[in-house]
């Protein structure tokens, strides 16, 4: 099986990082904790006001390679290649952000190697690339094409409202794809 993994909430704990800057630099500002997020993007989640203070941090400069791995992810990723799956790690850049690709493949390399660093897709539109499955956080993930995968949901509180896809973590994940 050709097993496609997002990174950001899914591989890294991207919404923990921004939620542990937000704190330090605005600390008499109200703070959503990332386990309670609830809406994907950050600044649907904050008033209007806050937007350019979201932005400034999102864009930051080596924010991506400060990511810490989500509990057990390496670990599921680095079994389900032993276990004889195509794995490739498929996450799209945040557009705008002068090192955010540099960064996630400094990061891959880092926590992984330079093997996984060549199993890692960067690519802005998920549907052109085919797989069997990929674990997404993401609500909705369109692009051009009609995609060759199923959806598997990453679960985190924005995307729970959606009920009608296949979701897991790191601590079910051999269950929930029969693995
Ligand atoms: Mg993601």
């Amino acid at each position: 099986m050709r097993i496609l993994v997002d990174m950001d909430d899914v591989l890294a704990e991207t919404c923990k990082k921004f939620e542990e800057i937000w704190k330090e630099k605005h600390p008499d500002l109200i703070c959503i904790p990332a386990e309670q997020q609830p809406f994907y993007y950050f600044t649907d989640c904050y008033p209007k006001e806050y937007a350019p203070l979201i932005e400034e941090i999102r864009m930051s400069k080596g924010i991506f390679l400060s990511l810490k791995p989500t509990e057990g992810g390496l670990e599921a990723i680095t079994e389900m290649k032993s276990k004889g799956h195509e794995v490739f790690i498929c996450s799209s850049p945040l557009t705008g952000h002068e090192t955010c690709a540099s960064e996630k493949y400094q990061w891959v390399r880092h926590y992984l190697g330079k093997e996984w660093e060549k199993k890692t897709l960067l690519v802005p539109d998920k549907t052109v690339v085919s797989g069997n499955i990929l674990i997404d956080d993401k609500p909705e993930i369109t692009g051009i094409a009609v995609p060759s995968w199923e959806h598997i949901f990453y679960d985190r509180p924005y995307n729970r409202h959606i009920t009608n896809k296949r979701r897991l973590t790191w601590d079910n994940w051999r269950e929930v794809l029969k693995l």
